[in-house]
């Protein structure tokens, strides 16, 4: 059994203000360490489960995708990190695995939750996907989908695990902490947090094989909102698809992948400003 760790930040136990996942930002350093804790959780279970091998994606954009220490990873587990990366937060995921685990995940933008986002904060205000609103838990278990690898833990505060459980039916819900507020949150001690979040993956992983993975329909049809129309209008002329509306782009992508990217492309502001773009 391979498994697909992506961890991010913002919803793991203890975290709940832009300080914290910020590089430059008082206690982040402590921050990391809480989500290299949790992403170790995971991969605890998913090797208790019978796991041959593991891998953690550093799914956090604050500092270009290098926020995990390296050497606080379990050994047993390989890291994915920096960007840009074709598949974002789950890159790699078409290279064979049989589940993704989603830890340290948060709401989409506009919803209650704590740090709610959707990929781009600056950005973004909704994201469609075949007719469906979406955050980065809808995107990526999409994505992952395509590929045929089913979503099966969901980690975060109590509105993070709501979304994951509209979006990803058959995974296991792990509940780190409870939202107060955008920037509030009652927490589990993060030894506490940790040992649920490996629990929930061993349960999560009894599951593969046994679950059926809906695939994406294809031509995948996307919709994405801006916060500003200016964004709109550059990103519809770059992609050279339409404005669906003054802040809206529409269009359609023959993949998920290819979908993905264009989504990417259009929020990212893609090459050459890659050094720039770390948001996620
Ligand atoms: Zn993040």
């Amino acid at each position: 059994m391979r498994v697909y760790v992506s961890v991010d930040m913002e919803g793991c136990a203890g975290i709940v203000h832009r300080e914290q996942t910020d590089p430059k930002g008082y206690d982040y350093e402590i921050a990391r360490r809480l989500m290299a804790d949790e992403a170790n959780a995971a991969v605890a279970g998913a090797f208790d489960a019978g796991a041959e091998f593991v891998v953690v994606s550093d799914s956090h954009g604050g500092n270009g995708k290098r926020n995990l220490i390296p050497g606080d990873l379990d050994p047993r587990a390989q890291l994915i990190n920096g960007v840009p990366r074709r598949l974002g937060q789950v890159d790699g995921i078409d290279d064979g695995y049989d589940a993704l685990l989603l830890v340290g995940y948060h709401t989409r933008h506009g919803r209650s939750g704590v740090l709610s986002h959707t990929t781009n904060g600056q950005a973004v205000a909704n994201l469609w996907v075949n007719g469906r609103v979406v955050g980065e838990i809808g995107l990526n278990a999409l994505v992952a989908a395509s590929f045929g690898v089913p979503t099966l833990l969901v980690t975060g505060d109590d509105m993070t695990v709501a979304e994951g459980a509209h979006d990803c039916p058959d995974a296991e819900l792990v509940t780190v902490k409870w939202a107060l507020g955008r920037y509030a949150a009652r927490s589990l001690h993060p030894q506490v947090a940790c040992d649920a979040i490996r629990a929930g993956a061993r349960a999560a992983l009894a599951r593969v094989g046994r679950v059926r993975v809906a695939e994406p329909e294809t031509p995948v049809r996307v919709r994405l909102q801006f916060k500003e129309s200016g964004s709109a209008e550059a990103a519809s002329r770059q992609l050279g698809c339409r404005l669906d509306d003054d802040d809206t782009i529409a269009f359609e992508a023959p993949s998920m992948a290819e979908a993905y990217q264009a989504y990417s492309a259009a929020v990212e502001g893609w090459l050459p400003a890659w050094g720039g773009w770390t948001k996620g």
